[in-house]
């Protein structure tokens, strides 16, 4: 099969794998048919996220079930499925107390990282990582929803209500998301992003039912807010400028970069909450998808390319690139027809 699998040198490179094939009786092997590119993927190709050479890339994938081991019920040949790429052992202590998301041997197994990913034409894994997508639901639809699950996991940790003021920083492909579903629970939302091509992408995307999303060029003029999304992971100091006080921030992007200074008495003296909600727990994959059937997630994917043209689709998302800022929003590369 064709897969993309990163190099010594922060690459990726097509190559030709052997078909991944089941090894135990839980696995099933998935025909991928699209995977959406994340900003984790591009922070790999320039260095600023760690990654295993020799991996195959991708993690925000839907694709077919293609082959089934003896044990599996949960789905059948030729179901539709999106993976849940939050691998965890289900055996160590965080697990057994039902906190996967702090399992302590991921080790090995964030797909798309060290474990071989979705930027191929098949993958193999655990049936407890698949989840069924309605057959009513696009696969540009259901794309989105990895994504979508970080978003929903984040929102959460922020407690965002109907009464919030939401101010989102970076109008990247998780602000418009935070934006979309900050919009769905009743909030008011502005976004922030400096660079204007973000900013027409995300008032294109965001433009469907007639509640409009404050755009701001500067973070400066932005409204005081009583939750801020930092979706770039690098604008605490920024969130605090715009916080009101008793709100609360709610820091997003990853950067391990990222350093802030921050006066530790404003935040008692007003009260401040800062959080950080992690990798989401897979048992928000089902809420997730229930709530991908009632936003237009697919409005944030501006190109597809096909596997071979990797490079192309990469170039897109980058903002000093030959283009003049940012050219996208969602990229999917394509692996396969809906039906072969
Ligand atoms: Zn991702
Ligand atoms: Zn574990």
């Amino acid at each position: 099969m064709r897969a993309l699998v990163i190099t010594s040198g922060h690459g990726l490179e097509m190559t030709r794998r052997p078909k991944p094939r089941l090894s135990r009786p839980d696995q099933v092997v998935i025909r991928i048919v699209q995977s959406g590119i994340c900003g984790t993927d591009r922070s790999v190709l320039i260095g600023k996220f760690p990654a295993t050479q020799g991996t195959i890339m991708g993690h925000e994938a839907v694709g077919v079930i293609a082959e089934m081991g003896s044990q599996v019920t949960s789905v059948a040949e030729g179901d539709r499925v999106v993976i849940n790429p939050t691998l965890y052992c289900g055996q160590c202590n965080p697990c057994m107390r039902g906190e996967w998301n702090f399992c302590v041997n991921k080790s090995g197994t964030e797909v798309g990282l060290d474990y071989d990913g979705s930027f191929a034409d098949y993958m193999v894994l655990p049936c407890r990582f698949v989840h069924l997508i309605p057959d009513t639901m696009s696969s540009d639809r259901a794309v989105v929803i990895e994504p979508l699950a970080c978003v929903l996991n984040n929102l959460e940790a922020g407690d965002v209500r109907a009464t919030d003021n939401v101010s989102i920083i970076g109008a990247g492909p998780m602000g418009v998301l935070t934006a979309m579903l900050c919009r769905k629970a009743g909030a008011t939302v502005a976004l922030f992003d400096n660079d204007l091509a973000r900013r027409e992408l995300a008032e294109h995307i965001l433009d469907f039912d007639n509640t409009p999303v404050q755009m701001f060029v500067e973070s400066a003029t932005m409204p005081s807010a009583n939750v801020v999304f930092d979706t770039v992971g690098t604008q605490l100091e920024t969130a605090m400028g715009i916080v009101a006080d008793q709100g609360r921030i709610v820091v997003v992007g990853f950067n391990d970069k990222a350093t802030a200074n921050v006066a530790p008495l404003a935040i008692l003296q007003r009260g401040l909450t800062i959080v950080g909600a992690g990798d989401y727990n897979g048992r928000i994959f089902p809420r997730a998808i229930n709530l991908a059937e009632k936003l237009p997630l697919e409005r944030l994917i501006t190109h597809h390319f096909p596997l071979e043209d990797h490079s192309d689709a990469f170039d897109l998302l980058s903002a000093t690139g030959t283009k003049h800022g940012y050219g996208a929003m969602k990229v999917v590369l394509t692996s396969s027809r809906e039906t072969p």
